[in-house]
């Protein structure tokens, strides 16, 4: 079983909190081990390289990958030889939130978009709606086109209330949402009263609403990518192999310090998510490390339990928010339950302590299907795997992307909340763009409210908890997919 915190814990880095711990506890995306887990390319590291990405999950990883074709000319670009680019990963390649995570592709489509229209306006909210069902879109055409074998499916997402203040909160918004007249949400259907139960068949629903999204295995994609990259010799890759510092050198270029050596460069990509301010402190009250948990639930051989052919968001009468990701061999993914821990702040927030799990929910999922959906009563389910992940909150919900303010040659791909799935394959596009062509960030496609900029900075720097999403305005760091 998985050990609880207050066993021991080995951390990577003694210089700084702010890094991955070197014993994360197992997820089930993981149990099939992958031979490039701790590839190094090379024994030692390089001494020169033009492009460094510091962190290996999806972000880096799709960063990686559209440069290489941003140079080779696939993205409608004039083809330039390849730059070296050198991929450094604190621990095994995938092994932060990507590999950890739900497996939930589910763009946000009216969820927390009022909250981005009331701050910037109409437009400035659709814009993040439009980016994330764009996200779907271009990744299943791409999975499709290279036929990758990472279960993509294409669903259903139902959100199901069981609060009844809160369902007609949530109308509230729907109608809200409508009245803009996002083309969008022609896609979402909302139900209320006697019927929503029966359509979702989650016990005691009182509203429930239903829009497309889609379901996957994230390591296996992200390793997929890493495969490609890897086989065309168009990357260096080096696990295990933590980044302490970046230091301008008098020319315009960079020394990335590692325990290995360092390596010198002219651009640094910071793909490391939570752990950001490690190496960018500037960024230590912009993006918090915040713990999850997520667990997978089998039946024993032989039961046939009712089938649920949709992914949900589940949120029960004391509000409680569980993502749900049925999987075509009878299992369940199941992750959330962010208010049975959120009092206990020393166990989640600015904590990344992935080798353990979150003791204030850690048996919250045990008869989870058997108390919330009709006909699994006695079907046996229970969870054979469970295991915790380290997300980016960001002081306003959004993630930065963009160069780092002040440090021409920096940039940055972080803080996406519990919500990267939908968000990161095209803002990598983009951020490829940036890096190889100049390309400003109000030229490319990536959400305004996305861009990282010294205002979004100093609002955290000198803002209060307590004004921030994380901790403030009543939004409990659920992992939102
Ligand atoms: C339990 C859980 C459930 C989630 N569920 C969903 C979901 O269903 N849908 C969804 O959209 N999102 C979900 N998320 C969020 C999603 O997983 C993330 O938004 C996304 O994976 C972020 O990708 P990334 O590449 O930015 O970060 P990561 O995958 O965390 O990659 C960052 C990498 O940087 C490395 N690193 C850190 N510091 C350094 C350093 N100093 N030097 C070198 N390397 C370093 C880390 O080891 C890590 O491999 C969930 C997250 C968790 C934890």
């Amino acid at each position: 079983m998985p050990i609880s915190c207050t066993d021991q814990t080995t951390t990577i880095s003694p210089n700084s909190t702010c890094y991955p711990v070197a014993n994360p506890l197992e997820s089930f995306w993981q149990t099939e081990t992958h031979p490039l887990s701790d590839h190094r390319s090379t024994s030692e590291l390089p001494l020169e390289t033009d492009i460094v990405i510091i962190g290996a999950g999806f972000a880096g990883i799709s960063t990686a990958h559209h440069l290489v074709k941003e140079f080779k000319g696939e993205l409608g670009t004039t083809p330039r030889p390849l730059p070296s680019i050198t991929i450094l990963e604190a621990r095994a390649a995938c092994s932060g939130a990507t590999g950890r995570n739900g497996g939930h592709l589910r763009p946000d489509f009216y969820g927390h978009i009022p909250k981005y229209i009331e701050r910037s306006g109409p437009r400035a909210g659709a814009e993040i709606a439009e980016f994330e069902i764009a996200n779907l879109r271009a990744l299943k055409k791409f999975i499709e086109e290279e036929n990758i074998d990472c279960d993509l499916t294409l669903t259903r997402s139902i959100d199901v209330w069981c609060n009844k203040q809160a369902a007609e909160n949530a109308k509230a918004i729907y109608d809200s949402m409508r009245a803009h007249k996002f083309d969008y949400m022609d896609d979402v259907i909302f139900y209320t009263g006697d019927k929503a139960e029966g359509i979702c068949g989650v016990k005691g629903a009182v509203a429930c609403a239903s829009f497309s999204a889609g379901t996957l295995w994230p390591f296996k994609l992200v390793m997929h990518l890493l495969h490609k990259l890897l086989e065309s010799k168009s990357v260096n890759l080096q696990t295990h192999t933590p980044v302490q510092s970046v230091r301008s050198d008098e020319a315009g270029g960079f020394f990335v310090d590692t325990p290995r050596g360092q390596v010198h460069t002219r651009k640094v990509i910071y793909a490391n998510n939570a752990y950001v301010a490690g190496t960018l402190p500037e960024y230590a009250k912009n993006i918090i490390p915040c713990k999850g948990i997520c667990c997978r639930i089998a039946v024993p051989d032989g039961i046939r339990p009712p089938l649920l052919n949709n992914s949900y968001i589940n949120r029960t009468i004391d509000h409680t928010l569980s993502y749900l990701v049925p999987r075509s061999d009878g299992s369940i993914v199941v992750g959330g339950a962010a208010a049975k821990f959120k009092p206990f702040r020393e166990q989640w927030y600015d904590n990344v302590d992935d080798s353990c799990l979150i003791d204030a929910a850690a048996e919250y999922y045990y008869n989870y299907m058997q108390r919330t959906y009709r006909g699994w009563e006695d079907t046996g389910a229970k969870v054979d795997t469970i295991w915790t992940g380290v997300m980016g909150y960001s002081y306003d919900s959004n993630p930065h992307i963009g160069q780092v303010p002040s440090k021409e040659g920096q940039f940055i791909i972080a803080g996406f909340n519990g919500h990267g799935m939908p968000v990161i394959w095209l803002a990598a596009q983009e951020l490829a763009s940036m890096v190889s062509r100049g390309v400003s960030f109000e030229e490319t496609k990536i959400p305004r409210l996305f861009k990282t900029s010294a205002q979004r900075i100093n609002r955290a720097k000198l803002g209060r908890e307590e004004d921030g999403d994380i901790i403030g305005s009543g939004n409990l760091p659920t992992t939102n997919p």
